[in-house]
């Protein structure tokens, strides 16, 4: 009996246990509730949140390079201006093809001589405004082919120009990939640090237009090499010879260069663009610095010096 009574003391215990634990137990699966939170979150791995993509990798910088500065650059003014203009002319796209506002319909002599030869390319609506940013002819370049048919890709794919694009890929092709081999290594991803963006010089509103609201420069910080490393151009420690040949060969294909010492917005990576000026004058600033706190020692004097 008394078993019996202990039965009868432990039940309601063991019954308030058992619906607790059995309530428990259902809530993960028969809830309604985490499944829709989660999949509302990865919006980057949302395929319909392609036209944002230069403002995206904007927002991705940081996290790119975990080393890098936290994004001086990037959080001032010009940012609002290239999402809803992307994004609306995108939204033109699955329109029938009579009136794609400004989206040309054959392909520019341009897209023909780059697409799928030198370069994985996908034709954009033009752009247009706000103010004086624009451009026609406007690409997505997300990878350059090599001679050998690999892929240098673009991280993330650059909006830009496509004379621009071409310019990129033959620099890659020619120039850039004969440089890393004195690394011992051959460019697998070029980091584009930005390309398309409507904001003025430096990111001062009001400053003149910036050749990145005419979709015709790109800032590069450096490039993924097959081996694993990082090849930051403005990293002092990086081989000399190698940061010299990479600004000479950049210098000599792109109409503006600055890089580090050239105006105090450049000593991260580096700016490149094809502005057009009178008398077709060039512009390059970089200085290939050494390690920081190392001063070069003067030359021992010759014997026969005056
Ligand atoms: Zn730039």
């Amino acid at each position: 009996m008394r078993a019996v009574g202990r039965l009868f003391a432990v039940f309601p215990v063991v019954a308030v246990l058992w619906l607790v634990h059995g309530a428990q137990a259902q809530t993960p699966s028969a809830s309604p509730f985490p499944a829709p939170l989660k999949s509302a979150e990865p919006k980057s791995a949302d395929p319909a949140q392609k036209p944002s993509k230069p403002s995206r990798s904007r927002a991705s910088r940081p996290k790119a390079e975990p080393g890098a500065p936290v994004p001086q650059p990037d959080t001032d003014t010009g940012r609002i201006a290239p999402v809803p203009m992307e994004a609306f002319a995108a939204e033109a796209d699955p329109q029938p093809a009579n009136e794609t506002a400004g989206k040309p319909e054959e392909p520019s002599a341009c897209q023909l001589r780059v697409a799928d030869k030198i370069a994985v390319i996908e034709p954009l609506p033009s752009l247009a405004g706000p103010g004086d940013c624009g451009a026609t002819d406007v690409v997505r370049l997300e990878a350059i082919i090599q001679p050998d048919k690999s892929r240098v890709t673009l991280s993330p794919p650059a909006t830009m120009r496509c004379t621009m694009a071409e310019a990129l890929a033959n620099w890659v092709r020619e120039d850039l990939t004969g440089t890393t081999a004195q690394l011992g290594s051959a460019p697998r991803t070029l980091d584009n640090y930005a390309s398309y963006d409507c904001r003025g010089r430096n990111r001062v509103a009001g400053a003149r237009i910036s050749q990145h609201g005419l979709a015709n420069a790109i800032d590069v910080r450096g490039v993924h090499l097959a081996n694993g490393r990082f090849a930051s151009f403005t990293d002092r420690k990086l081989d000399r010879e190698f940061r010299e040949a990479v600004r000479k060969s950049i210098c000599e294909r792109f109409t503006t260069v600055l890089g580090p010492g050239s105006d105090g917005h450049h000593e991260d990576h580096i700016h490149m663009d094809l502005a057009e000026r009178r008398g077709g004058y060039r512009l390059c600033q970089w200085n290939v610095l050494d390690p920081a706190g190392e001063v070069p020692l003067p030359r021992p004097r010759p014997k026969e010096a005056p």
